[in-house]
């Protein structure tokens, strides 16, 4: 196909000659769409509630008193089935050390080129480093920028997720990191259902359980409405 042939095609799709646009304004989600439809003077640059499960850009914990979480281990490197995280350990300086452990994440590494968000590093961090944020919405304009660096990562002294200018953080995005991870405990043993499996964490202290599957039983969903037994 020839350029000339595909600027027809573009002409073709535009309103002014009757066809239907297919490029739209990213607006947030379906609900925000379907205002955007009714009304178009309302403002519909929202994003809809996530999911609470809902796997996003990852952040670096940090415990309470500041230490990083990461302990340079690379399980999270082994066990990626994307091959997109890199991580190179060094032993800590016990005058100054930089996580608990013997040894902390000298380089960390994401390439969001390749995650898949499956959160199989999240599962396999033996000290809950890794999470994820519910922040999707980031892009890049080159390929090395999509390498998310541990400077970028780790979150702030504060313990939230650095909002990075190419990124659209709004309200909520950064709670209830990774909350699948807490329906069980860090082995993924049904019987720790409820139990608090997470450490204090900088920003969000000991995070709260989600119920056990006994008490999510509970309820059942009935055509869009959700009812007690
Ligand atoms: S979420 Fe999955 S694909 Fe992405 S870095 Fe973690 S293990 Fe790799
Ligand atoms: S994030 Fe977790 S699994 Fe990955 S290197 Fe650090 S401690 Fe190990």
């Amino acid at each position: 196909m020839g350029y000339l042939e595909g600027f027809g095609i573009t002409l073709r799709q535009h309103r002014l000659f009757g066809g239907e646009r297919v490029t739209t304004e990213y607006s947030g989600g379906r609900r925000a769409k379907k205002k955007q439809d009714d009304a178009r003077d309302v403002d519909h640059d929202e994003k809809l509630p996530r999911p609470e499960r809902l796997h996003g850009r990852h952040v670096l914990n940090r415990y309470e008193d500041g230490m990083e979480k990461c302990i340079g281990c690379e399980l999270c490197a082994g066990v990626c089935p994307a091959d997109c995280i890199y991580v190179r350990g060094a032993d800590n300086d016990p005058e100054n050390p930089t996580s608990p452990g013997e040894r902390f994440g000298f380089v960390y590494e994401i390439n969001y080129l390749r995650c898949i968000h499956c959160d199989m590093c999240v599962e396999a961090c033996p000290t809950e480093a890794i999470t994820e944020s519910k922040l999707f919405e980031f892009s890049f304009t080159n390929r090395n920028d999509a390498i998310y660096t541990k400077a970028e990562l780790v979150v702030d002294d504060d313990g939230m997720p650095q909002k990075l200018p190419w990124e659209d953080w709004r309200a909520g995005d950064d709670l209830l990191t990774s909350g699948w991870m807490r329906a069980t405990a860090p082995a993924g043993d049904a019987t720790f259902e409820g139990e608090v499996g997470w450490s204090g964490e900088l920003g969000y202290g000991v995070r709260a359980p989600e119920p056990a599957q006994v008490e999510r039983d509970k309820t059942v969903r009935v055509v869009g409405q959700r009812v007690e037994r």
